[in-house]
């Protein structure tokens, strides 16, 4: 009997060590099977590229670029918890010069400084659309090659604060309005032009005018605001220029995450002090992130599209098949890639800490603030939580400083996403569209109650040496950007006919 319990044994491990090979290869099988499915579907995808190509005509392009320079010229800084009306009536005045044709036919309303221009339509019961850019700008420190606010005009570039964030928006569509006008053109609904003087400073400008609209008992069909823009080499392996359109805005806050002790001399300190609290909670945070990652369709949409540009082979074929990458997508793309976290899910950052002042006392209080961008389908409250269960750990407290939920989403299959990509696809023939998480703050998210739906895009050409230099030293765009952003704004207030 015991040797046939071994021999017994001894087959009966060999039968289960024959099934787990078995597994194993069936597996495998099936991986090699998905793999070679995943490469002839990105062999199969075609190459395309994306080029964007400047206005060729000089004359155009320097004309527009001596107005924008006018512009420029008016330094219009705003400061935070200092309103100064009269600093930007100065370029509503150089404004009006510029754009006859405009404060001729449309009412101006300045609201303490902002201003909102409306050109009546044919059709007053149409809802209108709302073009808008800011007129501040932030300060201009460090040292800039040409002074930032003069205008300067070399090498078929314009230099100054505010050539790229944001006068060439404002511009644009006040030159598109000014030569439709001359033309004797009228639109179908009325149109508005709203330039808030708090922007930067995320001020009171355009939640006046958010609630100038709602007073007034009119609904906007849409607004188009600064966020995305036409912009370089967007995604890794991916070269070319793609209009990037904003579709909606993180929610931002800002943290105080604070530990309490009993102080004293640092000579016997004991255990877990509050720094050494606070550095634990902040390790834990850094590590991993508690925050859930997401594709939302937005991304699908992008990294799709970003496959058929690709031109590494392997990334294309990750980006090309979701349906099989996309779980190791979520683990890699917030680990190798700062911008690829932000668009997945809500960011926190910590930003200034302070313990007590002497450098052998311990603190009674420590605190370290951070700041957050919240994802919509983790808005504000949810996120917080999360926070406030770690720290609850290390014993510490969590103070909301001011925060802000996300802004509602552009629907991709709406009228508004496909009224504006038509346009891009007319004006920009061989530039791609692709829908945009904005990460910053616009004035946009003010106007969320007030009108239908809110694009994010500003049709000017930038490079990443452009982008990188806006709020910095040097902000410049290509002067021969500027006419097709005039043709955009133009064509986008032709397109109301088309509703
Ligand atoms: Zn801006």
């Amino acid at each position: 009997m015991p040797e046939f319990d071994k021999r017994y044994n001894l087959f009966g491990g060999l039968t289960f060590m024959k099934t787990i090979f078995t597994l194993i290869g069936i597996l495998l099988l099936i991986l090699l099977f998905l793999l070679l499915i995943t490469i002839v579907r990105t062999l199969l995808l075609k190459q395309k590229t994306s080029v964007y190509h400047g206005s060729d005509d000089d004359k155009r392009s320097n004309d527009y670029a001596l107005k924008l320079q006018k512009m420029i010229k008016v330094d219009t800084v705003s400061i935070k918890n200092q309103p100064d009306p009269d600093k930007f009536r100065k370029l509503h005045k150089v404004m009006e010069k510029l754009f006859p044709n405009v404060f001729k036919t449309c009412e101006k309303h300045d609201i303490d400084g902002n201003l909102l221009v409306r050109w009546p339509g044919r059709n007053s019961k149409m809802q209108p659309i709302v073009l808008t850019s800011h007129l501040d700008v932030v300060a201009a420190e460090g040292d800039w090659t040409y002074p930032p606010f003069e205008g300067k005009i070399v090498d078929g570039k314009i230099y100054g604060r505010g050539s790229f964030d944001v006068k060439c928006g404002v511009f644009s569509f006040y030159q598109a309005v000014e030569e439709l006008i001359k033309d004797g053109y009228v639109p179908e609904c009325d149109i508005y032009l709203a330039s808030s003087c708090t922007e930067e400073v995320g001020g009171d400008g355009a939640p006046k005018m958010s609630k100038w609209f709602e007073d007034h008992k009119i609904r906007p069909f849409m607004l188009c605001d600064e966020g995305g823009c036409i912009t370089e080499d967007p995604f890794v392996g991916v070269k070319g220029n793609f209009a990037a359109v904003g579709i909606f805005e993180k929610g931002y806050g800002d943290i105080k995450i604070i530990a309490k002790g009993n102080g004293g001399h640092s000579s016997a300190p004991g255990k877990n002090t509050p720094i050494a609290r606070l550095a634990k909670f902040e390790a834990e945070i850094e590590k991993k992130s508690p925050f859930k990652v997401e594709f939302t369709p937005a991304v699908d949409s992008l990294l799709l599209t970003m496959a058929e540009y690709c031109s590494n082979f392997w990334i294309k074929m990750i980006l090309h098949n979701l349906w099989l990458f996309k779980p190791l997508l979520k683990i890699v793309m917030p680990a190798i890639s700062p911008q690829g976290a932000a668009m997945l899910q809500t960011t926190m950052c910590f930003t200034m800490q302070k313990g007590s002042n002497g450098y052998n006392v311990i603190p009674q209080e420590a605190y370290v603030t951070a700041n957050m961008r919240y994802i919509p389908f983790q808005g504000k409250d949810e996120s917080i939580q999360l926070v406030k269960d770690i720290a609850k750990k290390y014993d510490l407290e969590v103070e909301e400083l001011g925060c802000s939920e996300p802004s509602s989403s552009l629907d991709l299959n709406g009228p508004q996403y496909k009224m504006v990509k038509d346009t891009i696809n007319k004006i920009f023939p061989s530039v791609e569209v692709i829908p945009y998480i904005v990460t910053g703050g616009t004035d946009s998210r003010f106007y969320d109650r007030s009108v239908d739906a809110c694009v994010r895009f500003e049709p000017i050409n930038s490079t990443k040496d452009q982008l990188s230099r806006m709020h910095g030293i040097d902000e410049n765009i290509d002067i021969n950007t500027l006419p097709l952003a005039v043709d955009f704004y133009k064509e986008i207030i032709r397109k109301q006919e088309e509703r």
